[in-house]
């Protein structure tokens, strides 16, 4: 499979090399040339398939030569060392646990196989050390950073707007130390981003240093999210059912992963694209123009963002063509008001405790079930982006209840946080420099 830059001003690389570089020098994002179709059998008879067999299936012709079988099977197979569970919230609402992984949320899934690619890219091809860049507006920087600690050969640097990220958040991307680094930037995540791009273009850097992203633009991230759409649709409840995905987006990553899933020949009858208040994708699907703002802050801040940086793709998966998207694609945004008043409603129904961005997927999934003919005739699964305890402060005031501590979180939160602030994008060049 070759990929080309969406800005068409570079030329076509491979799987591994668009991995290692991450953006394509023209700045465009990588897309692939063509969007593999699956075997019907296949799809239909997906429950006969283990997990990790589904996702080598999805991935091998995304890949092709650049990791050979065994190697690839391997590498899912490590990627996915934990469940994708769905629970039942009414007769037909439930919630797609993603976050049984190592860092709670569902970037666990990319970030581990990427991690594993760019070590494999290293393996075949000495490059010497490759420094991951990576901005992060709160779950992104964990799950890298426990992604990549200490994987030979590379060392990780994370950008994260200085007090928009919760404790837990701040300390799972601060604490590790060895290869990883976290920069704390005085400003938004959309700052840091910029800050990312910027050194992605910078020939005096890129000349000295191996630079790749480990945000969503890196196809590995990206790609590697489609798993657990196939997943869950395996394990859906009411296959009989049209299936609806209501996806809480901020960057539009894992959205854009499910409609390639559902390019590939699953079967997703419409997706919703939940937001909080930054809301450039549900006011683009409104009025068909594209206006990205600068990001609000909210209790959903994983999805503080206010030009996401993935919508190019989703467009291009639908050839630019607006109405197309919008027969598959629908848009609401929420307050953080009603996502507490959500919060609360799945409580009381379910005694089932979201967090705010899987609030925001339940109500964009109910407005639009709501909203049709018959509701009873589909099946809605919300994604559970984040387990809630990453959320605490806010999920423990509003339900006035204590969230459970997952064994996994407790050993980050007696280590000490390691950090250097930064201002400027000269503070962040001169860093990767002089380290
Ligand atoms: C990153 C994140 C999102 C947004 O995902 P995108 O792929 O950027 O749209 C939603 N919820 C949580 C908990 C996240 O960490």
């Amino acid at each position: 499979m070759k990929y080309f830059s969406l800005n068409h001003n570079a030329k076509d690389v491979s799987f591994l090399e668009a991995v290692v570089s991450g953006l394509a020098p023209d700045r465009g994002l990588y897309f692939p040339k063509e969007i593999p179709v699956l075997d019907q059998a296949f799809i239909y008879n997906l429950r006969q398939y283990s997990d990790h067999e589904i996702a080598f299936q999805v991935i091998q012709p995304f890949v092709g030569e650049d990791i050979p079988k065994e190697q690839l099977e391997k590498i899912v197979k490590d990627t996915l060392n934990f469940d994708f569970p769905i629970v039942k919230i009414t007769e037909n609402v439930a919630a797609l646990e993603l976050f049984q992984g190592p860092t709670l949320a569902f970037k666990d899934v990319g970030a581990r196989f990427m991690a594993r690619c760019l070590s494999h890219a290293n393996t075949v091809k000495e490059r010497g050390k490759i420094t991951v860049l990576v901005a992060t507006s709160g779950d992104t920087g964990g799950a890298v950073a426990d992604g990549f600690y200490k994987v030979n050969g590379i060392d990780v640097v994370i950008l994260y707007p200085k007090g928009k990220v919760s404790d837990i958040q701040e300390r799972q991307l601060t604490t590790l130390g060895e290869n990883i680094t976290a920069l704390e930037v005085d400003g938004t995540f959309d700052d840091c981003q910029e800050m990312v791009k910027s050194a992605f273009i910078d020939i005096e850097l890129i000349q000295k240093i191996a630079l790749t992203s480990a945000n969503s633009i890196n196809i590995a991230r990206w790609l590697a999210q489609m798993f657990y759409y196939f997943i869950a649709y395996k394990n859906r409840p009411n296959p009989d059912k049209k299936l609806v995905i209501s996806v809480p987006s901020g960057n539009f990553g894992n959205l854009c992963a499910g409609l390639i899933a559902r390019q590939m020949g699953l079967p997703i009858d419409h997706f919703i694209a939940s937001t909080n208040v930054n809301n450039t994708v549900p006011e683009y699907l409104e009025s068909g123009e594209y206006a990205p703002k600068k990001s609000i802050q909210t209790i959903s801040n994983a999805m503080d963002v206010g030009d996401p940086s993935n919508f190019i793709r989703i467009q291009k998966i639908f050839n630019n063509d607006f109405f197309k998207l919008k027969k598959t694609l629908s848009g609401f945004s929420y307050s953080d008001k009603q996502t507490e008043k959500a919060i609360k409603e799945i409580f009381d129904q379910k005694g089932y405790i979201a967090d705010p961005h899987g609030a925001i997927g339940y109500l964009g999934l109910k407005a639009f079930v709501e909203s049709q003919e018959d509701p009873t005739s589909y099946q809605g699964i919300f994604l559970e982006t984040a387990h809630p305890i990453k959320f605490a402060n806010s999920v423990e005031k509003i339900l006035n209840t204590q969230i459970q501590m997952p064994e996994r979180l407790k050993g980050v939160l007696q280590k000490e946080k390691l950090s250097r602030p930064i201002d400027t994008y000269q503070e962040l060049k001169s860093f990767l420099l002089t380290r």
